[in-house]
């Protein structure tokens, strides 16, 4: 099974990852980080396919796919 790792501080909450997922197992989360930005969070890691287009399009480069 794949999972990704954010690195939350590094998010600038630009939402591309959320788009980009074929899987929609990525949210904009409740939570700022201490840059003041609504961090993106995995949500359903299980029907993650580890497919990396989330991390391939994030422009911060904070998202590390693991499968
Ligand atoms: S690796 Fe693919 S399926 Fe998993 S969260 Fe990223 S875009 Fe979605
Ligand atoms: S693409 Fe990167 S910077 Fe943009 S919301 Fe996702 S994790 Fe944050």
């Amino acid at each position: 099974m794949a999972r990704i790792e954010i690195t939350t501080e590094a998010c600038k909450s630009c939402s591309y990852c959320v788009i980009s997922c074929p899987k929609k197992c990525i949210e904009i989360g409740e939570k700022v980080n201490s840059k003041g930005y609504l961090y993106a969070t995995s949500v359903r890691p299980e029907d993650c396919i580890g497919c990396a287009m989330c991390a391939q399009i994030c422009p911060e480069s904070a998202i590390e796919v693991w499968r």
